[in-house]
């Protein structure tokens, strides 16, 4: 019996295009104010920046300065690591704050695909709790569903885990996950739109299904996973 819903986020509870054509552009476009704004607030960011950076050019992946008392210097070498889809943790925490600023300013609203709010509500009719695990950082997960199109869905979700827990291709991250929930993993249901991702959840035990949503990459058949098109199809 299926005790917990484990979500991903981009390709299956929203677009795709959403993260990249949205919320990516919006933080690159904020950075210099942002930075300007004042490095005294980033504290222990800029600490793990700046050694991020001292690696970078020591391996002469990145020439260019950085220099505390020249923010562009430091919004430069940010656009870098966005550039080449670094996951880079203090970019991470610098991303959150910025689409913080603009969740809660309404510049921002998270788009969930339009059976996502009431496949929610119905599961935690049934007592079933509803768990995200995404590459995204916890804050950045909890201002999706905080500032939504369907409205305010965080009182629903019991649990976010991003790469902190684990990979979201290994088995072991699940494992950790179902315990964590308090559920055997046999008794939880992973939902995403990437392969690998299902194939690691179903190694560790749990039910997988596949996300098919309009924008996602096409996915080779035959699959060792149920299919769905929208959460309200997923048989319990
Ligand atoms: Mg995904």
């Amino acid at each position: 019996m299926i005790k917990a819903i484990l979500l991903d986020i981009e390709g299956t509870t929203t677009p795709i295009d959403f993260v990249h054509k949205k919320l990516f552009p919006f933080a690159k476009a904020r950075l210099n104010d942002f930075i300007g704004a004042g490095l005294a607030s980033l504290g222990n960011t800029l600490v793990d920046l700046r050694a991020e950076y001292k690696r970078d050019f020591q391996d002469q992946i990145y020439g260019r300065n950085f220099n505390e008392s020249d923010p562009a210097t430091i919004v430069n070498y940010l656009e870098f690591l966005i550039d080449v889809d670094r996951k880079s943790t203090p970019l991470k925490s610098i991303q959150g704050e910025i689409w913080k600023a603009g969740y809660e300013s309404g510049e921002l609203v998270s788009e969930l695909f339009p059976d996502v709010f009431r496949a929610i509500e119905n599961w935690r009719s049934k007592g079933l709790s509803v768990a995200i695990f995404s590459s995204g950082s916890v804050l950045a997960q909890q201002l999706i569903f905080k500032y939504s199109n369907a409205g305010d869905l965080g009182p629903f979700i019991s649990a976010y885990f991003d790469t902190t827990t684990g990979k979201k291709q290994e088995s072991a991250s699940y494992s950790t996950i179902a315990r964590e929930l308090g559920v055997k993993p046999g008794e939880m249901l992973f939902v995403s739109d990437v392969v690998t991702e299902l194939d690691a959840a179903h190694d560790a035990g749990a039910r997988t299904a596949l996300s098919m949503r309009p924008g996602n990459g096409l996915v080779k058949a035959p699959i060792a996973h149920d299919a769905v098109g929208s959460l309200t199809d997923l048989e319990i």
